[in-house]
């Protein structure tokens, strides 16, 4: 059956689901209106209908990108200012005390040091 494709409407914005009604010329089959189950919504024909499995790589890359938020690999991590002995955190600032300028403390630099301890 057909009669469960998902859909994201463009018309409602919902996640929703393509009604398939058949169209009838008196009792002649005429055709099929490709409607948003949730708003009514009539798609001009099967090329306008937002499936959702077209759009699939779109959704995707969303939950995705939780993973390539992650940008530090173990090395670059190593290097963070935040574990550089030339880090200075006061009440109001961080800053590096070797070149010092404000830093953040997710900044790396070369000049970088590794604190002890
Ligand atoms: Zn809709």
């Amino acid at each position: 059956m057909n009669s469960s494709v998902e859909i994201q409407c463009t018309a409602c914005g919902q996640e929703s689901l393509l009604k398939r009604v058949p169209r009838y010329d008196g009792f002649k089959k005429t055709g099929e209106s490709l409607v948003c189950a949730s708003c009514g919504h009539e798609f001009a024909g099967e090329p306008d209908v937002p499936f959702k499995e077209k759009r699939g790589p779109r959704v995707f890359d969303d939950s995705d990108r939780p993973k390539s938020a992650h940008v530090f690999d173990a090395h670059e991590a190593d290097r963070l200012c935040r574990h550089c002995k030339h880090y200075v955190v006061n009440p109001f600032c961080q800053r590096c005390g070797l070149r010092s300028r404000l830093v953040e403390a997710t900044d790396s630099c070369d000049r970088f040091e590794k604190r002890q301890g």
